[in-house]
């Protein structure tokens, strides 16, 4: 579609018209590859701490997972890296932790597990805490929350956290934290949630997958997964609004924010920054680099009248045509 220039990777995601759309990357593994686009990038908007976790053969001890962490931490300081707590269940299993669910995507999933295990979900805000030690850039990220009580239940685990490691005399600071909006119930608990946490990261992917009751994994239903359908759209803009409204810094972090016409919207719709893996940065940034707000902002004017994921598509590429 549009044309990608390697020289303006160095420049900056800044519309013609002078908006700055910050752009992150979600990170998992080694981190080596990606730290080299530390001056390109925002920071992390998304570390997912399970991916490590699939390559051990047990849980990964306190000492073993401070390291891991401060891998990522270091690298990227002083950018922030959103590091999320496990998510596992769904389709994301561990060898050493298998769940057996006739529906995994509506069960022991991200939070719900790390909950009804909390000595599990303590070794890991403990080791992240540690390796945040005089970083100061941590930022912790809580995955699949349904109600407010998981929150709350959280961050008096975190507080937990602090006030022990600071009796066996290591002092750390309460990082931010925050909530991922992914359950189609957060949208309707945005003001109690906002209370509680300090941002917000939209997770696309299984808000899409709920939305539209469609397993994201499906071959089957696999055409009817679609981030373009006008019901997705619009629960996207209504996130923008309302997040605007209540000040709560907010990003998206599922695969809508990678794809070029995706990120054109979203920024359109106000969210405040992009994360997405690193080989989607260069095609955002060009689209970024070309198209100005105004023109994102009636791109999601024209995008909210349509009213099936066909007729979406089709107006997206011919704009996104116009504007290479
Ligand atoms: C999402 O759901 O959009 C997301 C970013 O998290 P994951 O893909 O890891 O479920
Ligand atoms: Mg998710």
């Amino acid at each position: 579609l549009m044309a990608v220039l390697e020289h303006e990777q160095d420049l900056p995601s800044r519309t013609p018209d002078g908006h700055d759309m910050p752009l992150m990357v979600n990170t998992g593994l080694a981190v080596d590859t990606v730290a080299s686009l530390k001056s390109r990038i925002g920071g992390v908007g998304l570390y997912r701490t399970e991916v490590p976790f699939m390559i051990t053969e047990r849980f990964p001890g306190e000492q073993e997972q401070t390291r891991l962490y401060r891998d990522q931490l270091e690298s990227f300081a002083p950018l922030p890296v959103v590091m999320r707590t496990l998510d596992i269940g769904g389709d994301k299993d561990l060898p050493y932790f298998p769940i057996e669910e006739a529906n995994p995507f509506l069960g022991w999933r991200g939070i719900r597990v790390t909950l009804d295990h909390p000595e599990v979900l303590m070794v890991q805000l403990r080791a992240m805490l540690r390796a945040s030690q005089g970083l100061d850039n941590l930022q912790v990220l809580l995955p699949m929350v349904t109600n407010v009580d998981e929150v709350d239940d959280a961050l008096r685990l975190l507080d937990r956290a602090i006030v022990e490691l600071g009796e066996e005399g290591v002092a750390v600071n309460r990082p931010k934290v925050g909530v991922m909006l992914e359950v189609p119930a957060t949208l309707y608990q945005l003001d109690a949630l906002a209370k509680r946490v300090d941002f917000f990261s939209v997770g696309s992917n299984d808000l899409t997958q709920y939305l539209l009751a469609v397993d994201r994994n499906n071959p089957r239903v696999a055409d009817l997964y679609d981030a373009c359908h006008p019901a997705v759209l619009a629960a996207m803009a209504r996130l923008g609004e309302e997040t605007r409204r209540l000040a709560m810094p907010t990003s998206v972090c599922g695969e809508m924010a990678g794809d070029p016409a995706g990120a054109l919207l979203l920024m359109g719709m106000g969210f405040n920054a992009l994360s997405m893996n690193a080989p989607s940065l260069p095609r955002v940034r060009a689209a970024i680099r070309r198209v100005s707000l105004a023109s994102a902002r009636e791109l999601v004017e024209e995008t909210l009248r349509l009213d099936s994921p066909h007729d979406v598509r089709q107006h997206l590429e011919a704009r996104l045509g116009e504007w290479q």
